[in-house]
Formats: C-alpha cells, structure tokens, sequence
C-alpha cells in the first residue's frame, strides 16, 4: 500500500517538521500528545476567519449560512471518517476528555443508581477513569477494572467474568496511550451486548492509526480529540448511537441546543444540537474536517502501514540496547513505544534528548495506574507518525545508547 505523496511532500506539508531545537534538526516523537498540523490545516482555518467568519446557526445573513454549511459539512466528513450511520450521531465537543465526561454525566444521571457497577480497564488515560470515578462518587457506584497481562494484553476471560447485572457501562480505550496495545473492542461491545450493557470506546488514540468504524465495532459511543489526529485543538468528536443519544438528557444548557424557552418550560432541540450548547467550535470543526481529510487522501492504510514499519524499526534498535526494558509487547500495537533504559530517570534522559533536539514525552502519560501495575514511577514514551523517518527512529536509538553510556 503506497502513500499518496513522497516523504518529502508530507513533510513539506507540515512546515513545523523543519523546526531547529537547541541548534540541532528537530525529532518530533510526541506524536501521542499532540500531532502537527499540515498547510491544508492551517490554512482552511486562516481563509475561514478571513472570508467566512459569522456565528453558526444564528443568522439569516450571508455569511451565517456559509458558515453554517461549511460547519454541517465538517460533521458529515466526520461521520463518514467513522462510518457512523448518520450525521445527528456526530457531537461536536471539545475534544475527548470533554465528551467522556459528557456521557459520564449525561448517562450516569439518566441510567446509574446506588449499588451499579461501572467497569473500565486498567491501562486507560485519567481522562477515562476520573469522570467514572466522580459519576461513582455522586450516585455511590462502584468502579470495576479489567486486569491486563505484562504484556499489555486486556485479560478478556477476567472481563467476562466482572459484567454482572449491576454493571451499566462498559469503557475502554480503543488503543493504549502507553502501551500501544490495540484492544479488541469488537469482541469487548459484542459480549457486554449479550448482556444489554452499552459500550463507550476511547478512541483519542485509535483515530490516528488507521480505520476506525463505528458500525462495524457496533460501540455506543466513540469518542476522539481533533488535535491528535492532525486537527485543531480545542475540537474533538462524540459519536454515540442516535437511539441511545435521544435517551440521554442533555449535559449543558444554553442556546442552540433549544426547541422553545419559557421561564416555566423548555423543550429540547433534536440531535446533534441537543448536546451542542453554545457557540460551538465551528473553526475547530472545520479545520478537523480538513485533517480528515488530508489523512483520507493520503491513504488511512498507507499510513497505518507506514507507522508499522517505522515501530519496527524502533522496537528493533532499542531492544537491541543493553538493560533496556520496553512496556507494551502485545501482538497487536500501534507505533507507540514506552520504555526505560536501566535504572536512568526518565526525566533525566529526557532532558539529554532533548539536547539532540529529540522531543519525546516523560512521566506517566496521564496513566498513573498503569505505571502502579509495572511499579514504576514513569516512562520515556516515543510516539511516531507517518511523517516520521528512518533517519529519526534512528537518530532516538541513537540517543538512547548515548545516554546510557553516559550513565555507566
Ligand atoms: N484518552 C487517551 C487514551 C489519551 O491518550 C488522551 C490524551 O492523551 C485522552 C484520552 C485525553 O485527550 P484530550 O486531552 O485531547 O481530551
């Protein structure tokens, strides 16, 4: 499978890429925070806030309507991203965190009750715990945790055996933000549809890494971050399915997300803009669209195929360094590599590579159980994208070796 463009042109596309760090070419292999933004990111959004910038929704004047458009065509190319089945299931939010706690909150008021079990996993970012962990806290449920292997692979037998017919929702991550694992969510909403118990899906770092299809995986709800499939930040999806959607009451009231307003009574707009209180982030969305886009164009398969081949070759060379211990070997991995060399600080080879101009994250990647469960305080975690190079996974090798040897 060929990309649609050399690496020189992708690489032109994202003219941060060619940034000089403490004098040195800069290595971005931070991809798992945030991505970078190409020109055609960039750039629909400039052109929007000089042509076509008015309030969505509001007006009967030019410059609303276009705008408006422009932004309900931004919620079809996100649905068509997903393959959800219509454009009412497409919430624009303010990215993932902000749609986990919209449902966390809009589910647990109409569904959750004293007694009720919520049951997560153990690798899953704070942003898919603490919501669970406050909504537990107001209706005094519990939280329950499905155990993974050393290697990082969900304990599927252990998850069968803790859905109870107390447990009202089922959340997990689609793919690990430390780890890398790719989890079988398929099989995870089909067994807790045997027993009529709804799925939300963290997909901030499933988006990114190839094709994601919401019918196929048949979730409730999927959820992702504009900023980290090289969109804007500030914008970000919730999918969830229009039935279960048109259950839930809605999170935030204000305008737009309103039939009709009387000081007695008021009646809901329907879907999508029932969840959609406010001034949305219209230029976000668009400008989301517009990396979805550009990943369409390049090729979702290409790209995935290209990450593969650039984890390889990190797995590879960093295995190859003496003392080095990798977290996350399940099978099934996107191009996410967490590890640390001997005993040296995370955060101390951090800083050294980022003398080389290496940009890599440090710390516990907002994953603080996960670290508990190996009993370690943090990682070095190298997060790479299709816009990366050989030379680059090299150049982090590379690195690593040198500040081990510096630690003999
Ligand atoms: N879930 C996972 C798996 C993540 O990796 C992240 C961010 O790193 C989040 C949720 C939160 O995303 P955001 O900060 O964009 O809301």
């Amino acid at each position: 499978m060929q990309l649609a463009k050399s690496i020189e042109e992708i690489r032109a596309d994202f003219p941060i890429l060619s940034t000089m760090a403490h004098g040195k070419p800069l290595v971005y292999l931070d991809n798992g925070a945030t991505t970078q933004k190409p020109l055609q990111v960039i750039n629909v959004m400039e052109e929007l806030y000089r042509t076509t910038n008015a309030n969505v929704h509001r007006g009967v004047h030019y410059l609303s309507d276009r705008v408006s458009e422009r932004y309900e065509a931004a919620r079809e190319t996100a649905r068509a991203f997903i393959n959800a089945r219509s454009r009412e299931e497409i919430i624009f939010t303010a990215g993932t965190t902000a749609s986990i706690n919209a449902v966390a909150f809009s589910f647990g008021e109409r569904y959750v009750r004293e007694g009720d079990e919520i049951l997560i996993s153990g690798m899953e970012h704070h942003a898919n715990i603490v919501p669970w962990q406050m909504l537990c806290e107001r209706k005094r449920a519990k939280l329950k945790i499905i155990p993974f292997s050393d290697e990082g692979v969900l304990d599927i037998e252990a998850y069968r055996t803790l859905l109870t017919e107390r447990t009202r929702i089922v959340a997990v991550t689609h793919v690990s933000n430390v780890l890398g694992t790719v989890n079988p969510v398929k099989e995870i909403v089909a067994e807790a549809h045997r027993h009529g118990i709804p799925v939300l899906v963290d997909g901030a770092q499933g988006i990114q890494h190839g094709l994601v299809d919401v019918t196929d995986l048949d979730c409730d709800f999927y959820v992702f971050s504009g900023h980290k499939v090289y969109g804007p930040n500030g914008i970000g999806v919730l999918y969830g399915k229009a039935d279960m959607l048109n259950e839930l009451p809605p999170y935030q009231g204000g305008g737009d997300m309103v039939a009709n307003v009387t000081f007695e009574k008021t009646t809901y707009n329907v879907l999508p803009f029932k969840f959609e209180a406010g001034t949305t982030n219209f230029t976000g969305a668009i400008g989301l669209a517009a990396a979805l886009d550009y990943l369409s164009a390049l090729g979702r398969e290409a790209v995935a195929q290209r990450e593969q081949s650039l984890l390889a070759l990190a797995t590879a060379g960093l295995s190859a360094i003496d003392g080095i211990r990798i977290y996350g070997t399940a099978p099934h991995k996107v191009s996410v590599i967490s590890f640390l060399p001997g005993t040296i600080h995370q955060l101390d080879a951090g800083m050294i590579l980022d003398k080389m101009g290496i940009a890599v994250r440090t710390g516990t990647h907002c994953a603080q159980p996960l670290m508990e469960r190996y009993g370690i305080t943090g990682n070095i975690r190298a997060s790479i994208a299709f816009y990366n190079t050989e030379d680059e996974v090299e150049a982090l090798v590379k690195g690593i070796r040198r500040v081990t040897e510096m630690f003999v």
